[in-house]
């Protein structure tokens, strides 16, 4: 298991989840950051209004998954 923040993966707070795979890590942020946003979270509200600018750029968007793929892999199993 490999562990990252919200921070680390585009969000707004330093929860961490844990998972065994970048596809798996990038889904509980994202489960996390819409839950965040319904809670109407100022900080997490403005981190998801960041990734939605980035998404309207493929290679920006792309890009940026790349390198947190890339932060994910370099980390040492815990
Ligand atoms: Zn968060």
């Amino acid at each position: 298991m490999k562990t990252m923040t919200c921070k680390q993966l585009g969000g707004a707070c330093d929860k961490t989840f844990s998972a065994n795979t970048f596809k798996e890590i990038a889904e509980f942020s994202k489960a996390h950051g819409a839950e965040m946003y319904q809670a109407n979270d100022a900080p997490h509200m403005e981190a998801m209004n960041n990734m939605m600018e980035l998404m309207k750029t493929p290679d920006a968007m792309m890009n940026w998954f790349k390198e947190k793929e890339a932060e994910f892999d370099a980390l040492s199993e815990k």
